[in-house]
């Protein structure tokens, strides 16, 4: 089933509670690229189909371990994402959710699972993987994003029409969804971001699906020699919606809690841990420098923890050599963000968020 008032209740990170004063709720995301292959080239997928996971059993292993230390602290387990490819269409999709050690990831009821899927797979293919998931985890509290694209969203008169029937596969399902739509950004876009547009696309999506639109910068996920013109398009694409739609305005990274001080973020890919940057949303990277080093044969949470604090003070300690940073009001939450972190790896040094010089404020999500 789908739940109701979708966007009523998705508009706003509201329904946790970020407040840092509440020391003793502190979050943790699990972001798992296990999944491979995908029978789709969505325009602007940056995501690595091929090499996840080249072995499953181990990787399970470990991520089962860390959710089951998680569990046992005080920590909370608040969301594990499987992915990077599309949960329909990869190859290992029913090995991974038959998988006992992947059950034992939500043994807590509240984690929440996060499904990542274009909806492109036909109904039928869907209806068996979602009887097949029911019969394996069946108490799941599903956070659906569907990846779309604006120029096939806004130009293919059969797109929602399409999307409607696998919406009531959803529907007809024993697990309970909370779908919204996240557009991968890419300059290469031939429909332009700009204000006229994404109001028309965000409309169509509360008025056809009563959910969300969201951003996901699939730009950032690899280290490009474009990183800087990338986040240069997207800061300019940002700045002209706000200048035009103000009031309306939100931005996440004005929120200063929002994968910040109390939230442990860390990506999983081939046997190690990564911390994850959060840059208009969670940046799935597995470079080096991201990289959460164990102290002993397999991670504890100790590590995962450790590594949270060390990346922070590294970041302070970098932010003497950028430009605006220092003294600026949002260091320590651009700190636990790993934003730092991104920016010495990508070689930036000027504020790009548009928040260091106050260039944007508004409504903190
Ligand atoms: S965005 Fe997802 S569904 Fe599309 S090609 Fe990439 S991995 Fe496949
Ligand atoms: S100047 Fe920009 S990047 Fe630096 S701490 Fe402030 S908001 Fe973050």
């Amino acid at each position: 089933m789908i739940k109701s008032n979708l966007f009523d209740r998705m508009n706003y990170a509201g329904e946790v509670n970020w407040d840092l004063d509440k020391s003793n709720n502190f979050y943790s995301f699990m972001n798992i690229d296990i999944l491979n292959g995908c029978d789709f080239s969505c325009h602007g997928c940056f995501v690595n189909k091929g090499t996840n996971s080249s072995n499953l059993e181990n990787d399970l292993k470990i991520i089962s371990k860390i959710a089951d230390e998680i569990n046992a602290s005080s920590l909370h387990l608040e969301e594990i994402a499987l992915g990077p490819t599309d949960f329909f269409s990869a190859k290992n999709t029913l090995d991974v959710i038959k998988h006992p050690d992947f059950k034992r990831l939500f043994k807590n009821p509240d984690t929440k699972f996060v499904m990542l899927s274009t909806l492109k797979a036909g109904p039928d293919e869907i209806r068996e993987k979602l009887e097949v998931l029911e019969k394996y985890v069946g108490h799941l509290d599903i956070d659906l994003l569907i990846a779309t694209d604006m120029d096939e969203f806004l130009t293919d008169p059969n797109y929602i029409s399409n999307m409607k029937i696998k919406w009531k596969v959803l529907e007809e399902s024993g697990l309970e969804f909370d779908p919204a739509f996240q557009i991968n950004i890419h300059p290469a876009n031939l429909i332009k971001y700009d204000a006229e547009n994404l109001t028309r696309l965000a409309q169509i999506i509360k008025t056809e699906f009563d959910t969300i639109l969201e951003f996901n910068p699939s730009i950032l996920r690899i280290k490009h020699q474009k990183q800087k013109e990338n986040l240069h398009f997207w800061m300019q694409t940002i700045k002209e919606n706000f200048k035009k739609n103000a009031d309306g305005f939100t931005y996440t990274m004005l929120n200063k809690g929002h994968s910040g001080m109390n939230n442990m973020v860390i990506n999983f890919r081939n046997g190690n841990f990564y911390i994850c940057p959060f840059i208009y949303e969670n940046v799935f990277s597995y470079e080096n420098t991201y990289l959460i080093p164990k102290k002993g044969e397999e991670y504890t949470l100790n590590d995962l923890t450790t590594a949270k604090e060390d990346f922070f003070i590294k970041q302070m300690q970098f932010s003497e050599k950028t430009t605006n940073c220092v003294g600026c009001e949002y260091l320590v939450s651009c700190s636990y963000k790993n934003v730092l972190t991104f920016m010495e790896a990508n070689n930036i040094k000027d504020c790009f968020l548009g928040l260091g010089n106050g260039e944007i404020h508004g409504r903190a999500v």
